[in-house]
């Protein structure tokens, strides 16, 4: 991540109460039953898109922080590297690539923290936006790096005729009634809002620093992803940081 963020502790100073509290109830996992997305939230999906990309096309986005949908195809359209629907293609068979997607790495802060939770009773489950044409991949890939979710939390699609099927996160997501939501997507957050009980809260690991768009009670924002979140909630700040 380029953009580094800022110190976590004086991020958690800066918040208002309920938020502080909030992080707190994580930290002491008082948070008993959590969904988590998978891309970008316990994994770091876009690392190997845009390594795969970047080797591809001879573009250098690796270190760039992708924050809008179809960024590569946008970035080398810009860049005259290839015209967007040349970019679009590509871009999109990647995301969506068994093989590129069973090499995404966990994110190591969220790994510790979840299976942490799980050794203090907190209920956890997986609900991903994923084609159903990704079942088996999603599957084994949270088999081998988040072993204590079972199976059966471990939510996707049916649908294969899809590229991603957004209805069915948030509709999972108002059947589980977690107390605690944690995705990167912040247009999915606002429907699921809408749709999840009002006991739900949700965490949005905002990649970068505008988290203007997040200004409802129930939703924090984490400027800094998945990995500050991890500090925040973690008992090691000062090690961790
Ligand atoms: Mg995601």
């Amino acid at each position: 991540m380029s953009e580094r963020p800022i110190h976590p502790k004086i991020f958690e100073e800066s918040l208002p109460a309920w938020h502080r509290i909030f992080i707190e109830d994580f930290r002491t996992f008082k948070i008993k039953r959590i969904v988590w997305d998978l891309d970008e939230t316990l994994g770091d999906t876009q690392a190997v898109v845009k390594e795969e990309f970047d080797l591809i096309a001879g573009t250098n986005y690796k270190d760039r922080i992708l924050d809008r949908f179809d960024g590569l195809s946008h970035w080398a359209h810009e860049d005259g590297v290839m015209t967007f629907e040349e970019a679009h293609e590509l871009e999109s068979r990647l995301w969506t690539s068994e093989d590129i997607l069973g090499w995404v790495k966990p994110f190591h802060g969220i790994q510790v923290y979840s299976r942490d939770a799980d050794k203090n009773d907190v209920e956890q489950f997986v609900v991903t936006s994923r084609t159903g044409r990704l079942d088996k991949v999603t599957f084994a890939w949270s088999l081998i790096h988040y072993p204590w979710i079972p199976r059966e939390n471990v939510r996707i699609t049916t649908n294969r005729d899809v590229r991603y099927d957004f209805e069915f996160k948030v509709s999972e997501t108002g059947l589980i009634e977690p107390e605690a939501v944690v995705d990167d997507n912040n247009d999915h957050i606002l429907m699921m809002l809408k749709n999840a009980p009002s006991k739900t809260r949700f965490v949005w690991l905002a990649r970068l620093r505008d988290t203007s768009v997040a200004d409802d009670k129930r939703v924090l924002a984490v400027p800094g992803g998945a990995r500050q979140f991890s500090r925040l909630v973690s008992h090691n700040l000062d090690t961790l940081a």
